[in-house]
């Protein structure tokens, strides 16, 4: 099966000039969907994470199928303010202004292998953010992994784990 056909291109999201890549149509057709959850399992079991972890909010709709097909637990990196209890915070820098994620603190237990998805993969910033935030929570990070890949922005050369994904655009 094509999974690029079910990645559709918007453009001028959010932004005059940026094309947007919006996974919508392969979370609406089953067959698709089941099957990119599939291949990114297949390439994911040889980390042998305990854990999977989902940034918010497109890194949840892939990590958690995921993490079920895996047998496996997930946890949430979300957007300041949005968990209860303890929390980790880490702030970063964006093109304008700086961004903030969290997670419990309690949600990874030092040294547990995990990794990380997101719907996709840009210039790297969010996901770079969230292995560093994961890191002083004690856990061990083994990949990163995304549906989609935008490769001329040269995201993967941002993270300093091995870069996983399904499929990429240049
Ligand atoms: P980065 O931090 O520049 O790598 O941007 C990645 C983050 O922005 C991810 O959380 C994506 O969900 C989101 N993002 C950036 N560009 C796109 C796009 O074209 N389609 C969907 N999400 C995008």
């Amino acid at each position: 099966m094509n999974l690029k056909e079910h990645i559709r291109g918007i453009q001028d999201f959010p932004k005059p000039g940026i094309l947007f890549y919006d996974i919508s149509p392969m979370l609406a057709h089953g067959e698709a969907w089941k099957t990119a959850i599939e291949r990114l399992a297949d390439a994911i079991r040889p980390h042998k994470p305990d854990l999977l972890v989902g940034i918010e909010s497109r890194g949840f709709l892939v990590a958690a199928p995921l993490a079920l097909a895996l047998g496996i637990g997930f946890v949430m990196v979300r957007k300041h303010g949005k968990l209860p209890g303890d929390k980790i915070a880490h702030s970063y820098d964006l093109e304008y202004g700086t961004d903030t994620i969290e997670v419990q603190a309690d949600a990874v237990e030092p040294g547990q292998r995990v990794v990380v998805l997101d719907d996709l993969l840009a210039t790297g910033g969010t996901m770079a953010a969230a292995i560093n935030l994961l890191r002083q929570v004690g856990a061990d990070v083994r990949a990163a992994a995304f549906l989609v890949e935008l490769t001329f922005l040269n995201g993967r050369d941002k993270l300093d784990v091995e870069a996983i994904s399904l499929l990429s655009y240049d």
